[in-house]
């Protein structure tokens, strides 16, 4: 039988899902985290994702899943790819995994189910992002249904941030009192830079302008 009360949190030790397991450790009895590692630019991403779990006081795992960087040419993986910095006119920034969140999901779901979870968190949102389709609403409710019929399971996806601006989510983690872990510990720099980070990358660029944004409205 499932625990209802329990989660497990998709966590990369970013801005992000770092909000997200937060959240989750309101909103849940038990939490655990999942740290997907795909080949992405710098794996000090992982021992950041497992400070943060280590100082929450939650399991922490990495999935080694390397493989998911063989697949297409994207400059989080190939790291001999320039990064682009702006979304090109007509398709993806050179940033965009193809399938990632889709890998993401269903590793997931297949761990949360050995332990006997149902719901899973994930840090995706589709308000001021550049759009990538796997964290679109639409997507997340279409995984959803997928990997419940794939496994004959009721797998709930919860998504807290999907409608909320970078500015919002900054918000979230100020509510949940940890607004100081969230801006002080994480690594959302696509340049491997902890906290405010470089500065210039995109990453920094959406982290930084939502938290400015948010320091002048509160
Ligand atoms: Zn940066």
């Amino acid at each position: 039988m499932y625990n209802n009360q329990s989660a497990l949190v998709l966590h990369s030790g970013g801005q992000d899902s770092t909000t997200c397991l937060f959240w989750a450790l309101k909103n849940f009895k038990t939490v655990r985290t999942l740290c997907i590692a795909y080949g992405q630019r710098h794996s000090l991403e992982i021992e950041v994702a497992q400070a943060i779990a280590s100082e929450a006081g939650v399991p922490f795992q990495v999935l080694d899943a390397n493989v998911i960087s063989e697949l297409s040419d994207n400059s989080l993986t190939n790291h001999s790819l320039t990064m682009d910095q702006e979304k090109p006119s007509g398709s993806w920034p050179n940033t965009f995994v193809p399938g990632r969140n889709l890998f993401f999901l269903t590793f997931a779901a297949v761990i949360a189910r050995s332990h006997g979870i149902r719901n899973i968190v994930a840090g995706v949102s589709q308000a001021d992002y550049s759009g990538y389709p796997d964290c679109r609403d639409t997507f997340i409710r279409s995984a959803n249904a997928t990997l419940n019929l794939a496994m004959d399971e009721q797998f709930i996806i919860h998504t807290p941030l999907m409608w909320l601006s970078k500015a919002e989510t900054w918000a979230l983690a100020d509510e949940l009192g940890v607004l100081d872990i969230v801006k002080n510990r994480t690594l959302t720099c696509y340049n491997g830079i902890p906290a405010e980070g470089c500065g210039h990358c995109p990453a920094c660029k959406l982290r930084n302008e939502g938290l400015k944004l948010f320091e002048n409205t509160k």
